[in-house]
């Protein structure tokens, strides 16, 4: 079989898709018959960062699924959150004689060795919502618009509190979370929610009172949300002894319900003491609920359904010498190379369009919010 890197490389430019053709003496763009039946029952290993979160679980289906349809065998893993763990079940894959792989890194470095061993074996490697860092051995990428993300909770935010449009009112106290120091998207979340929040706390209308708003003081190890509720409640205790907390950005559901449990422990949510704006992401069923029950304020909808057939298309598209669709071909350096990617929208959801956005379009069940 034809190698595959050659054909990755042979796909980047028109220029070099003619040269490497030429001197392989294979027919024009889109592949020959021969390596179609090439890719036909190939196994595609996928790893999954883990499952104790329910978004992660759905890319593992929905992409087993798609790959399926097309006529793919797939393996999937789960790294409980655990990078030495994914190291190896991704060294386990290449091993199993894997023909892509698809990975949602745990940390986005320590893959850099194992990914040289896919290299080697000529495995091409789709980076799946969280780029992979350091190395040139990732083709492509598969994701959503992450720095918006962060702007839809930042204007969300900046819209409940009445602060849009010149309005001088404030100033309201703001805390500040983010994700995992070692996930890529962090930064990108984080760097477009301050983008929307930074000109309020630089005119005093947002006030952090803990004085945290460095993002390497807010992030949140591993999205934990027990690491996060603790945050809080050592927030509320050193900063709130007066005062109330009228917003919390925070970028990820699970951490969203461990802030609103401290919160909750500290009377927010009584009669005379309403809880905060309290931001979220990924749709989670739990979120959800918390939404309809006028706790969490909103979240950030990824159809994840789509992130897979993304990366299901660009799999295919490789093994099949054809190029995979991308529409950002700039925003994504990884310190080694710009990735191609290709990246979704994400959509901002609270009570007033939870209903369409996640019920109706067949994302959450409707008895799952019972
Ligand atoms: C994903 C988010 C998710 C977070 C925690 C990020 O990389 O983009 O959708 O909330 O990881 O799992």
């Amino acid at each position: 079989m034809r190698n595959r890197r050659a054909a990755i490389a042979a796909v980047a430019t028109a220029a070099s898709l003619a040269l490497t053709l030429s001197a392989c003496g294979q027919s024009g763009e889109g592949g020959s018959e021969e390596d179609k039946s090439g890719s036909e029952g190939a196994t595609i290993g996928i790893a999954m960062p883990t499952k104790s979160s329910e978004r992660w679980i759905a890319d593992g289906d929905n992409v087993v699924k798609d790959l399926e349809s097309k006529g793919y065998k797939t393996k999937l893993v789960f790294g409980e959150d655990d990078p030495d763990q994914q190291v190896a079940q991704v060294e386990n894959l290449i091993t199993q004689d894997v023909k892509a792989l698809i990975v949602a890194a745990i940390d986005n470095k320590s893959l850099n060795n194992v990914l040289q061993q896919a290299k080697d074996a000529d495995i091409p490697v789709i980076s799946y919502d969280r780029l992979i860092l350091g190395t040139e051995n990732v083709d492509y990428y598969a994701s959503f618009d992450n720095e918006k993300v962060g702007a839809l909770q930042g204007d969300y935010i900046v819209d409940k509190l009445g602060l849009k449009d010149g309005s001088e009112k404030g100033p309201f106290n703001i805390e500040l979370f983010a994700g995992s120091n070692d996930d890529n998207n962090t930064r990108y979340f984080f760097q477009g929610a301050m983008n929307v929040l930074q000109p309020y706390i630089d005119k005093k209308q947002l006030v952090v009172k803990s004085g945290q708003t460095e993002l390497n003081q807010v992030t949140t190890l591993r999205w934990d949300g027990g690491t996060a509720q603790k945050r809080m409640d050592d927030i509320l205790t050193s900063s709130y002894k007066s005062g109330r907390v009228d917003a919390v950005l925070s970028p990820y559901d699970g951490i969203s319900i461990g802030i609103l449990s401290a919160l909750k422990s500290d009377d927010y949510g009584s009669k005379n003491k309403p809880l905060p704006i309290v931001t979220g992401q990924d749709a989670e069923v739990a979120s959800v609920k918390s939404i309809i029950a006028d706790q969490q304020s909103m979240t950030v909808y990824k159809d994840t359904r789509e992130l897979a057939k993304v990366a299901t298309n660009m799999v295919d598209a490789l093994l099949n010498d054809k190029k995979p669709e991308v529409n950002d071909t700039k925003t994504y350096d990884n310190g080694a190379k710009v990735v191609p990617a290709y990246l979704l929208e994400p959509v901002a959801v609270d009570k007033a369009n939870y209903q369409e956005a996640v019920v109706d379009s067949g994302y959450i069940k409707e008895s799952d919010l019972k």
